[in-house]
């Protein structure tokens, strides 16, 4: 049977997929994470407004009625073409006659890489939860100050990004500082 491979559990990964499912053949898709994302949640995520089992859901459990896919964790490192094989950083490697690739894009620097230490990108659930720690931990040292200027020195975040999703970002970080704060 035709073995096709689909790197990536995301929102191109998994369409790929669920389009393939009455198709005879035999579909394996890898991701590095047993769990597909919903992004465009991520904001919530990260200003304390959802928690990461809002926005995640199994892959197995999304593809769990396709009964010509199967769904393995392994982190691909590359993509052999004239074996027509793709291989894992655990050294396994996995054949396939076609092969679609859906792993995602991460955000870039511009060359600036230093910069990712004091501003983190948010793409994933990861990312998340890392500027939600800082967030809560900078309104923490705020609780500690004996004087509104000096708490709103650790109140001040800087969001860089196109206007919807700063704007976002904004208003749920208001909310957050609002609702759990004063
Ligand atoms: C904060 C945020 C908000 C957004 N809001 C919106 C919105 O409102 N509307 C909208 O239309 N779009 C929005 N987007 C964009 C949208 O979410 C993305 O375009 C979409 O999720 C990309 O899907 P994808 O399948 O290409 O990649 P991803 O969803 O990133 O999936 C890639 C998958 O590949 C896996 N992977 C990567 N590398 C490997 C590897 N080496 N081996 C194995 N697996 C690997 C990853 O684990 C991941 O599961 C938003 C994105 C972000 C980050």
């Amino acid at each position: 049977m035709v073995k096709v491979i689909i790197i990536g559990g995301g929102f191109g990964g998994i369409n790929a997929a669920q389009a393939l499912k009455k198709a005879p053949i035999e579909i394996l898709l890898l991701d590095r994470t047993n769990h597909h994302v919903f992004q465009p949640l991520l904001y919530q995520v990260a200003t304390s407004a959802l928690s990461v089992g809002n926005i995640c859901s199994p892959i197995r459990e999304i593809l769990k009625d396709q009964i010509n896919t199967t769904v393995m964790m392994v982190n691909v490192e590359k993509i052999e073409t004239a074996q027509r094989r793709v291989v894992t950083y655990d050294g396994e490697s996995f054949p396939y006659d076609y092969l679609i690739v859906a792993p995602g894009a991460r955000h870039s620097y511009f060359g600036h890489e230093k910069w990712e230490a004091y501003a983190p990108g948010l793409k994933t659930v990861t990312d998340a939860v890392r500027i939600r720690e800082r967030v809560l931990l900078a309104f923490e040292k705020a609780e500690r100050c004996e004087d509104y200027a000096q708490a709103l020195l650790h109140m001040q975040f800087v969001i860089m990004g196109p206007g919807y999703f700063r704007d976002f970002i904004d208003s749920l970080l208001t909310q957050t500082l609002f609702s759990h704060l004063f």
